[in-house]
Formats: structure tokens, C-alpha cells, sequence
């Protein structure tokens, strides 16, 4: 896609958008290369980095940290960097982006202190996405050993940050393993964040090893539908936006999110063939998060090669 396309849809609000756009431009049905599979990038030497490093691979779509991930500090990025993503998202042709928040934040935190540094840390990563065009800024939900007054934080906190945030992002809420005393591992948890809060900016990132971890089986077509059935039900799937495909360490409900490559763990090759070949999914970035980033190309490439239909992304 020529860089005026991409200046034309850089400001809309979902990756859908943008293939359609990239659909038209090109004037032919979208092929296997058209889907939107990738890896959470390193930023070393700067966050333009992460575009190079991806193409590098084979990547069609990057997530990435914004910051370091260990440290608090709200930083803002500065003209510098914005130029040099932009130049890097636009030669290397990867206009899917996902920016992953710092796992230091926990705005459903019992102490106020860790609260309040969660939200402005949390505030910053939706600023720096709207200044890079990201459009999903992905966040884990956070825990509190009383689940109930954990839930009303966090839906204030979310609340005041759909008030604060900038236009361009969206809060990009994960499917939580369920690990300790954390929230939002079951699709009752987001109906109920939705509930409260039926903003447009509030979406979803499913990732395959939480949701089996939650107790959500992937592994067979009924199962499989029957998962899809009730995110459909509780949450309405147009809040889908972005996949973390990860296969798992550990069985079915067991609220442990230990992740594994690419068929090789509890999960199986089976769930991400019905994943990768289903239509309601097929213009989503898909990101791997596996252990070890030396085999991201292997799991890409084992990916890619599930696809058996290279127009279900045509809807
Ligand atoms: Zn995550
Ligand atoms: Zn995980």
C-alpha cells in the first residue's frame, strides 16, 4: 500500500479497516499474506526496532512495549521516535500494531498508592499510543484477594480513564489465566465491566493459552463453538480485536498461565487450526508470545501453515 493510502486510514480506529482499505487498494481478494500474524517484537535500539526486527521474520503484524516494562515512569515519546516509527512502519509495510501495557499494573489493587500509579501509568500508555497510531493498547486486568471490591475498582478506574484517554485507542482488555487473585478470567467478568461501562473504546484481546487455562476448551469444533458461543453472548464478538496465540504448559482449568510454543503443549496444533480458519477471526492481528523469541519464526511459520482457506478473510 502506497504511504498516502496509509496517511488516509491511519487515523481509523480498527486493523478491519484498515485490510479493507488495503482490499480495495489492491484490487484482488486478500491472500494468506493479507492475514495479520505475528510476534511481540523487542524494542532494543528504539521502538522503530520492533517493525524491522518483525519483517525480519516474517511478521504481518507487531505488538510491542511502549516502555520498558519493569519501571513506572510515565514517559511521553517525542517527536524523534514518532518520525522514526512512522518510517519504519511504512517501509517495512506493517501497519498492524499493538502496544502491550507495562505488567506492573494493577488498577483493581487494594492499595491506593499502586492504584493511583496503575492509572497514570496506564493514562501515559494510551497517550503514547495515540501519538505512535496504535490502535490497541493491551492491558492485564489486574487482581485483588476480594474479587468483588477488585471489580468495582477497576470499573472506576476504567471509567475515569474513558473520560481522560485520547481519541485513536482503544482499552484492549486480555482474557486472564485466573492465576492467584486475578480478574477477568471468565466472560462474565468483561460482561460485567461492560455493564457498567458500554463505551465503544472498551474491546478485547483473547489470548488462546488464558482462555484454556480459564477453563475454556479450544481443542474440538464443538467445544470450540460453544467458547465462541458464550463470548458472543456475554461480550458480543465485534469486541474481538486482538489474538495472543500461545499454546500452554499446563491442562484445561488450571488457572496457571504458563505459556508454550505452537502445538507443542496442551493446547495442540487442533485449537489453532479451528483459530486460524475461522472467519469471525481472520482479519484480527494474531501475536505470538511464546518462550523463547528465537523460534518465533518456527511457531509463524507453523501458524501460516494451518491455514487451509486463504480467502476466509473475505467476509
Ligand atoms: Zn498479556
Ligand atoms: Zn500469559
Amino acid at each position: 500500500m502506497a504511504s498516502s493510502e496509509w496517511r488516509v486510514v491511519n487515523g481509523t480506529d480498527t486493523n478491519r479497516d484498515l485490510l479493507l482499505v488495503a482490499h480495495h487498494a489492491e484490487g484482488r481478494g486478500l491472500t494468506m499474506q493479507g492475514r495479520l500474524i505475528g510476534a511481540h517484537m523487542s524494542t532494543a535500539g528504539g521502538l522503530h526496532n520492533a517493525f524491522y526486527k518483525g519483517k525480519e521474520i516474517g511478521c504481518t503484524a507487531i505488538q510491542l512495549f511502549t516502555v520498558s516494562p519493569r519501571q513506572w515512569q510515565p514517559v511521553m515519546v517525542d517527536e524523534t521516535q514518532v518520525e522514526a516509527f512512522n518510517r519504519a512502519r511504512q517501509e517495512t509495510g506493517i501497519q498492524s500494531v499493538v502496544s502491550h501495557a507495562i505488567y506492573l499494573i494493577n488498577l483493581a489493587s487494594p492499595d491506593p498508592e499502586t492504584r493511583r500509579k496503575s492509572f497514570h501509568a496506564y493514562l501515559a500508555e494510551l497517550r503514547r499510543c495515540a501519538a505512535l497510531g496504535i490502535p490497541y493498547a493491551v492491558l492485564h486486568m489486574g487482581s485483588n484477594p476480594d474479587f468483588e471490591a477488585g471489580m468495582r475498582l477497576l470499573i472506576e478506574n476504567l471509567r475515569q480513564l474513558l473520560q481522560e484517554m485520547p481519541d485513536g485507542v482503544h482499552i484492549t482488555m486480555e482474557t486472564m489465566a485466573g492465576q492467584g487473585s486475578s480478574l477477568c478470567y471468565r466472560f462474565e467478568h468483561f460482561a460485567q465491566i461492560l455493564n457498567a461501562l458500554p463505551s465503544e473504546k472498551l474491546v478485547l484481546c483473547a489470548d488462546s493459552c488464558h482462555l484454556f487455562a480459564a477453563g475454556y476448551d479450544l481443542r474440538d469444533p464443538e467445544s470450540y463453538e460453544a467458547t465462541w458461543q458464550a463470548f458472543d453472548r456475554l461480550i458480543g464478538l465485534s469486541r474481538l480485536r486482538v489474538w495472543h496465540l500461545n499454546d500452554s504448559k499446563k491442562p484445561l482449568g488450571s488457572r496457571v498461565d504458563r505459556h508454550e510454543h505452537i502445538g507443542q503443549g496442551e493446547l495442540g496444533e487442533g485449537a489453532f487450526r479451528l483459530i486460524l480458519n475461522d472467519p469471525r477471526f481472520a482479519h484480527l492481528p494474531m501475536l505470538l508470545e511464546t518462550p523463547d523469541d528465537t523460534r518465533f519464526a518456527e511457531d509463524l511459520a507453523r501458524l501460516r501453515s494451518y491455514i487451509t482457506d486463504d480467502e476466509t478473510v473475505v467476509r
